[in-house]
């Protein structure tokens, strides 16, 4: 039998991406400071201001939410789940980080018992930051990536993993060769590519940490099963470009490396691509996949500062995701995202040197690096979904997609915040977008993960802030 609820509250969501709508943003968000969400078995039935809805619903048990903003479940679109234990690793930038510090604790979870540990906590630091879908490294134990779809699974979110392959420049009991990660891989598909909401990203680590067999072992996974994703990392520090262009000096540029292997395309994504030059964004754009922007990890592991202005080009626009990167990124929250991923845009790429980037004379993308709350909101809802390719199932509210959102208190941070926030919602809440959107901005720069009140998935609260 079907079983109907209903949420009734102030909701925003998106239909649009705010790109679009250069000084009228507005247009690309949806508003109802009155509003119902009608959910069936999990996905989205009705969605609408409650006086157009309640009376067809009257029925329906409803849960009514005052003092606070419904959003769409957030999406992090990189993350990694054997970090979750030594995000903020002092010092070092990033191959010194992955040696000293990220491969010693992702070997830990060769072990079950260990993973099992991990990968608990990882979904619930995730649910406790608004965020109810990721696209997830695992690491070289295939242990690890049956545990994360396995806790996922449990949980019922829409995830994206995968067993995340490296055969170069790391500790010999950290690598596994290219035919294991083929034949891992493979079976790992099997077993949980579509089944229930899980998805799953065949995951070369990156070019600096795969041998050209491992990569060809990509390929062929993605011949074989071209509904999967492809999740790695692309231009992400100077250093790490340098070992990739030497290992494979027959290519242009990094993108270059994954074109030569045909893992370009629909549902590939790469994370960081800060260094990428202009005809690699172009590339991107014309084959349709993803860069991950991911700040808090850029900034954190000194990496350099994303051209969101350039990716954002009407001319050749990029799919762009945002994630933490945790834990690159010192945070799960994907609030605290936002946070540093306004301060780059205006940083108006000034490099982290004090050179100023001489390719950047445009005012337009200027403009665009500029995140507004708009762009913000819409960047780690819908337009994370678009760029995923999940917008069929995620993004906003939809009549049929699944109901994962979040449930925001504009008041939740610091003790600033409020006072802060009064200057807004001084009589109860938003009742215009603007308003709405203005909290949502004091939300992301002046609040942070503490507004996440509530995280409901398929139409069940999987969490609430005490
Ligand atoms: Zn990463």
């Amino acid at each position: 039998m079907s079983k109907t609820v209903a949420i009734r509250g102030t909701f925003l969501d998106f239909i649009d991406d705010p790109w679009h709508h250069v000084g009228a943003e507005e247009k690309a968000a949806r508003f109802f400071a009155d509003g119902l969400l009608v959910i069936e078995d999990g996905r989205i039935k009705a969605f609408g201001a409650y006086k157009d809805l309640s009376a067809r619903y009257a029925g329906v048990e409803t849960s009514h939410l005052i003092h606070r903003l419904i959003l769409p479940g957030f999406i992090d679109g990189h993350i990694h789940v054997p970090q979750t234990r030594i995000l903020g690793a002092f010092g070092r930038q990033l191959l010194g980080w992955l040696q000293f510090s990220v491969f010693p604790e992702e070997l830990k979870y060769k072990d079950r018992s260990y993973a099992q540990e991990g990968t608990r906590r990882f979904f619930d630091n995730l649910l406790a930051a608004g965020t109810t879908t990721c696209q997830a490294f695992t690491c070289t134990f295939p242990v690890a990536t049956d545990v994360f779809f396995e806790e996922a699974s449990r949980r019922n979110l829409r995830v994206i993993g995968g067993l995340t392959g490296i055969d170069r420049n790391a500790p010999p009991e950290f690598m596994d060769s290219a035919e294991n990660f083929y034949c891992d891989s493979k079976r790992l598909i099997g077993q949980y590519h579509k089944q229930g909401r899980n998805l799953y990203a065949i995951t070369p680590r990156f070019a600096a940490g795969a041998s050209s067999a491992l990569l060809s072992a990509s390929s062929r996974l993605l011949k074989e099963h071209p509904d999967c994703w492809v999740n790695t990392h692309v231009s992400e520090n100077p250093s790490e470009i340098r070992t990739v262009r030497t290992e494979y000096p027959e290519c242009d540029d990094y993108l270059g490396v994954y074109e030569k292997y045909d893992l370009v395309g629909p549902r590939f994504s790469g994370g960081h691509g800060i260094w990428l030059s202009n005809d690699e964004f172009a590339r991107l754009s014309r084959l349709g996949a993803a860069v991950v922007f991911c700040p808090l990890s850029n900034l954190f592991l000194g990496s350099g500062l994303f051209r969101l202005g350039r990716a954002t080009d009407p001319a050749c626009r990029v799919r762009i995701a945002f994630g933490t990167d945790m834990g690159g990124g010192n945070r799960f929250s994907m609030i605290n995202v936002l946070d540093d991923a306004y301060k780059v845009g205006m940083c108006n790429n000034t490099r982290l040197d004090g050179s100023v980037d001489p390719t950047f004379q445009d005012t337009a993308e200027a403009e665009r690096n500029k995140l507004s709350p708009y762009r913000a909101f819409w960047s780690i809802t819908l337009g994370g979904a678009e760029a995923l390719y999940l917008d069929d199932n995620l993004g906003n509210f939809d009549e049929g997609k699944e109901a994962d959102f979040v449930v925001l208190d504009w008041n939740g941070g610091p003790p600033a915040t409020a006072w802060h926030q009064s200057l807004v919602a001084e009589n109860g809440g938003p009742q215009t977008l603007g308003q709405a959107a203005e909290l949502l901005f004091g939300i992301m720069m002046v609040g942070d993960d503490r507004a996440v009140a509530e995280t409901w998935v398929m139409g069940q609260r999987l969490y609430k802030r005490n």
